[in-house]
């Protein structure tokens, strides 16, 4: 494989190039080993595109291609699509529409220090953290879609995603442990931001000095005090989170004013 330049990147910024790339990696690679949709995977898919289509602070080209797979999704009347027929709509229409997904992968935020490290797993967290906080800034966003007033609406369909399509298996039956035991009990668009934020730390936690860390990114307990200061309170001697801190750093974090366009295409 191509060894890669590293790219300096701030580690408080969000990179469009790392959304872009993973978009791509799911829509090319991913869905790919699955060679007709129908089902529950079928809902599963159109019901992602249907989110992501109204939710991805993405730009035009890329918005614009998102809402064609959504109108064509809802307007085909079969119970079964085969995979090239999507891949065919995401490669054809192509820039002189001005619709258009690179296919190019560029991990900026998640290169790792090693090929088979971070990139795709990473910017699918980054992807579905962010769509949480879309949600919860824009709620209007989603009028229209049978999705509104649903405060689960992108953990719902991330879990859904996770479960059907994810290419790691075991990774998809610890996610779907931890949405079984809590995610019901999420009552407020805020709420969910903050659910995702917690059980990705816990994956952290698990995954803390296993072979699949980065030693250059090690897991940690995130954010850590250098990212946001305000987020760690001691009491009596013990670390807790300040979760009103979390909150307000999160929607900071993953908000669309927080990304950032350069190595993107
Ligand atoms: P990642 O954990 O991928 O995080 C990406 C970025 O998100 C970080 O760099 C940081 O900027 C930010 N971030 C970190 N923590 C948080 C947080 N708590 N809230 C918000 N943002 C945060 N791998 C396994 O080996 N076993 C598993 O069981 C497993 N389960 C997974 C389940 C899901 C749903 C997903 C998406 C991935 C899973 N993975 C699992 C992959 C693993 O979590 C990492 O994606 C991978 O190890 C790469 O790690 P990373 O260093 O890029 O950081």
């Amino acid at each position: 494989t191509e060894i890669k330049a590293w790219k300096e990147f701030d580690k408080a910024k969000l990179y469009m190039a790392d959304l872009e790339s993973g978009l791509h990696y799911l829509l090319r690679v991913e869905l790919a080993t699955h060679k007709t949709l129908e089902g529950a995977e079928l809902k599963t898919f159109k019901d992602f595109v249907t989110v992501i289509s109204k939710l991805f602070p993405g730009r035009q080209p890329v918005v614009k291609l998102l809402e064609t797979l959504q109108e064509w999704l809802v307007s085909l009347p079969l119970d079964k699509i085969p995979y090239d027929a999507i891949l065919d709509l995401v490669n054809n229409k192509m820039r002189i529409s001005g619709i258009f997904l690179t296919n190019h992968i560029q991990w900026v935020g998640c290169q790792g220090s090693k090929p088979e490290l971070r990139g795709y797993t990473c910017s699918l967290w980054k992807l579905f953290h962010t769509l949480t906080v879309q949600a919860a800034v824009q709620p209007k966003a989603l009028i229209n879609t049978g999705f509104e007033d649903n405060p689960q609406v992108v953990l719902q369909i991330m879990r859904r995603y996770i479960q059907h399509f994810f290419g790691c298996k075991a990774c998809a039956q610890h996610f779907e442990e931890m949405a079984k035991e809590s995610m019901e009990s999420v009552k407020t668009l805020d709420k969910a931001v903050l659910w995702l934020w917690e059980k990705h730390n816990v994956v952290n936690d698990r995954l803390a000095g296993d072979p699949s860390e980065d030693p250059k990114f090690p897991k940690v307990q995130w954010p850590t005090p250098d990212l946001c200061p305000e987020c760690h309170d001691e009491i009596k001697g013990l670390h807790s989170w300040n979760e009103a801190q979390v909150l307000q750093f999160l929607k900071h974090h993953y908000h669309h004013e927080n990304i950032l366009y350069k190595y993107a295409e």
